[in-house]
């Protein structure tokens, strides 16, 4: 089959010419150095080279990220067209939603390195099923559209050390109780909450975790610290998976409840997310 990898220099240079052309650059620049080049033909050198050798599968790792917006629109164009013209496949790595929404057949989400929605593009634009594919859709104005737009707090986490359960339940805005919270977050909630909202508690306030699931809060009845947990758990969520509170030896034992890997589930035709707030259809 025909590779594209060319033996003499005249082959060569004849194909490094047919290249420039599906580029749409001007045979001289086969004689530029980089320097020489604007980041718009860079880009545009990068996906000839990406061709060279023919192949019926590519992948481009956000290629329009450096570029100002009308280049961008000229080289999405650029690999559009390449594609058909070559019926080649591509996977597009992006943050960018128009990106997405301009080239895309179909959509994978991924956060934290998980895949939390999958489907075919005009689904997961129009109907994001995930929270975390409702928040990046809120980001992007639509004309004539009043949308509410959804600002994820915090960061997003460490790989080496993923949160457990679903990955994105420190930022999600809608998480519940089985998300994955662990002691040590609930505990880091209690604690803002009683430097920000409860001063009055925060210097006897005292919390100890014993193990993923179970910690020990003293300073407090079990009834003072049901009632912040009951008034906070929608802004601190964390707070969602305390399961029980008893008072045991001085203090308050609260135990939090068991979490679950979110499967993923069917939304509509072809369309799946990773929430355990979908309920699954078949
Ligand atoms: S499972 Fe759903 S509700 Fe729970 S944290 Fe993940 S996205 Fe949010």
């Amino acid at each position: 089959p025909e590779t594209g990898v060319c033996v003499t220099r005249s082959k060569a240079l004849s194909r490094v010419y047919d290249l420039l052309e599906e580029v749409q650059l001007p045979r001289e620049f086969a004689e530029r150095y980089p320097h020489e080049l604007s980041g718009g033909q860079r880009q545009r050198v990068a996906i000839a080279r990406g061709i060279a050798t023919n192949p019926r599968f590519v992948v481009l790792d956000e290629p329009t990220s450096a570029l100002d917006v009308s280049v961008q629109a000229e080289i999405l164009e650029l690999l559009k067209g390449l594609r058909e013209k070559y019926n080649m496949a591509m996977l597009l790595i992006t943050h960018n939603i128009s990106v997405v929404s301009y080239m895309a057949d179909r959509i994978y989400v991924m956060y934290a390195g998980k895949l939390m929605e999958r489907g075919p593009k005009a689904a997961v634009i129009r109907s994001p099923a995930h929270p975390y594919t409702q928040a990046l859709i809120s980001s992007v104005p639509q004309v004539g559209k009043l949308m509410r737009r959804v600002v994820l707090k915090g960061d997003v986490p460490s790989l080496v050390n993923p949160p457990r359960g679903c990955r994105f339940h420190p930022r999600c805005p809608v998480a519940v109780a089985q998300c994955g919270w662990t002691a040590d977050e609930v505990a880091e909630a209690l604690r803002r909450l009683a430097e920000a909202r409860y001063v009055e508690l925060s210097d006897r306030l005292s919390i100890k975790v014993l193990d993923e699931a179970t910690l020990v809060v003293t300073g407090v009845t079990s009834s003072e610290l049901k009632s912040i947990v009951d008034a906070e758990s929608d802004t601190a969520r964390a707070l969602k998976s305390i399961d029980s509170l008893k008072e045991e030896g001085g203090g308050v034992l609260v135990k939090l409840a068991n979490y679950m890997e979110p499967p993923m589930r069917r939304v509509s035709e072809g369309h799946y997310a990773s929430c355990l707030l979908i309920n699954p259809k078949t």
